[in-house]
């Protein structure tokens, strides 16, 4: 079996913010100097040039611009890196250009640049609408500001998501369900509803903030999950939820197992050579000076092993709430359905899989338990 050369995305990676938010473990950096932009915009490009052996004749079919804040530098820089980028790798007509925003960066004249610098998707970090959770996140927006920036948003861009979190400090259910309602009444096409989690080397970590009790972050999941669909929204993935066919393109392309090329400080890319029929991994240095140095940009890559791409596919496929054909297993891997077919029995048998022989398709057990699935293919 052999595998085909799957679509192609960039993923660009600014990683600097105002100030570093207590729970975040993202590769960002506070500024503490004015920002350089210029330099840095260079760099991606050479650093682009580099990987773009990689693209093997493919155009690059999404661009997700994320960070740290991405809305710190300027639309002008964005436009010229979008030109440039299309001159070392094409960039498909209706490719899905995806920008984060911060509301504490918003300006008004920022967003129509942004616009027509070629970007096509906003996405919008609100985290929450109520100031002093917001404040206790570390956030440097106010909710006025994030539903300005919203608003305004919605007028500009044909696609925008607005990034929630939920199970914050201090939260009731009210307020977590109150948040999804201002969010709804923006009018995004997409949302990413995701619970705080407390990750390790974080402010966080380190002096644990009270969270809200099981019982209640339970009910927020069970009535948040149903508010978002009575507004009419799908939820595709574990925290993704999108109306009509506003999924992330970007985000489906890493869970259907596609290829990236990863740029700027920090960022991994995972690229299919299909002469030698393998799968690698690259990824670039994380302190922005280092990856700025061109002998130290890239800090490592690796093969996947062929023993691991089974886990590999499926740590990604199954996050799909629909799954994925099951073709699409030997596409991306080479593998056959027989080298899974015992793993796939045995998780069919415990209900964690569905026993369609078309898809790859997780139960609503096999959400839920989601781990457990997933350590079948482990074996
Ligand atoms: S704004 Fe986002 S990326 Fe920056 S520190 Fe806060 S959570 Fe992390």
């Amino acid at each position: 079996m052999t595998m085909i050369l799957p679509p192609l995305a960039l993923y660009i990676h600014v990683p600097w913010c105002v100030r570093k938010c207590p729970y975040c473990d993202f590769n960002s950096h506070a500024q503490r100097e004015p920002l350089p932009e210029a330099e840095y915009i260079r760099t991606l490009l050479n650093d682009l040039e580099d990987e773009s052996i990689f693209a093997q004749g493919r155009e690059i079919n999404s661009i997700f611009i994320g960070g740290g804040t991405p809305s710190l530098f300027s639309a002008d820089s964005y436009k010229a890196l979008l030109q440039s980028i299309d001159h070392i790798i094409p960039i498909a007509r209706n490719a899905e250009i995806t920008l984060e925003a911060n509301p504490g960066t918003f300006e008004q004249e920022k967003f129509l640049g942004y616009k027509d610098a070629g970007i096509n998707r906003l996405s919008i970090g609100i985290q929450t609408f109520n100031d002093a959770q917001l404040q206790g996140l570390g956030r440097i927006h106010s909710a006025s500001e994030a539903i300005k920036a919203a608003s305004l948003a919605r007028e500009l861009f044909p696609k925008l998501n607005l990034d929630l979190m939920h199970g914050l400090p201090q939260q009731s259910q009210n307020d977590a369900l109150d948040d999804i309602q201002q969010a709804i009444a923006l009018e995004p096409d997409h949302l990413s509803w995701y619970q705080l989690t407390i990750e390790p080397n974080t402010e966080f970590h380190a002096k644990p903030p009270q969270l809200p009790v099981d019982e209640t972050l339970w009910s927020i999941q069970e009535q948040g999950v149903s508010l978002i669909h009575d507004a009419g929204f799908n939820q595709y993935e574990i925290s993704a939820y999108a109306k009509g066919d506003n999924r992330s393109q970007h985000n489906e392309n890493y869970w259907e197992f596609g290829d990236y090329l990863g740029i700027g400080a920090g960022a991994h890319g995972k690229i299919t050579l299909l002469d030698e029929q393998k799968i690698i991994r690259r990824w670039k240095q994380k302190q922005p000076k280092s990856y700025m140095q061109p002998t130290t940009r890239l800090v490592g890559h690796e093969t996947i092993q062929a023993e691991d791409l089974a886990f590999e596919f499926m740590l990604n496929a199954l996050r799909l709430y629909d799954g994925v054909p099951t073709s699409l297993l030997t596409d991306r891997t080479g593998l056959s359905k027989n080298d899974i077919k015992i793993a796939v029995n045995k998780a069919i048998k415990q209900g964690l899989l569905s026993p369609s022989p078309e898809r790859l398709k997780p139960t609503q057990q096999g959400r839920l338990f989601l781990n457990d699935l997933l350590a079948i293919f482990l074996d």
